[in-house]
């Protein structure tokens, strides 16, 4: 179900965004990694793309961001991530936006990463 595409935060980000934005891209995107507390952008970040597509911290190695597909069975999983049409956005840590959006972390969204 599940295809190795190469898709950004910034992709599913502005799937879910009004039509006539400016759309973002990942450097747009900060965040801070909770293991080395280094701040950076979505754009510094390795990518790991299998399943799932993974941001890694450029510092430390640890898991920031996780991209998704939502459960199979389409229930939702609270603290897991936020799910924005046909991805799941699962951030260890807060996404700042641009100026003035905020996707507080989740709790979870690292839970059971396999
Ligand atoms: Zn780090």
């Amino acid at each position: 179900m599940t295809t190795p595409t190469t898709i950004t935060a910034s992709d599913v980000i502005n799937q879910a965004m009004p039509t006539g934005r400016q759309p973002f891209s990942d450097k747009d995107i900060n965040t801070a990694c909770r293991a080395c507390s280094t701040a950076v952008t979505l754009a510094d970040c390795g990518i790991t793309q299998g399943m799932e597509t993974l941001y890694k911290c450029p510092n430390c190695q640890s898991t920031l961001l996780v991209i998704g597909a939502p459960n199979r069975d389409g229930t939702s999983w609270p603290g897991r991530g936020y799910r924005l049409h046909d991805f799941v956005l699962r951030n260890d840590s807060d996404l700042f936006i641009g100026k003035h959006i905020r996707i507080p972390r989740s709790p979870d969204a690292l839970a059971a990463l396999k």
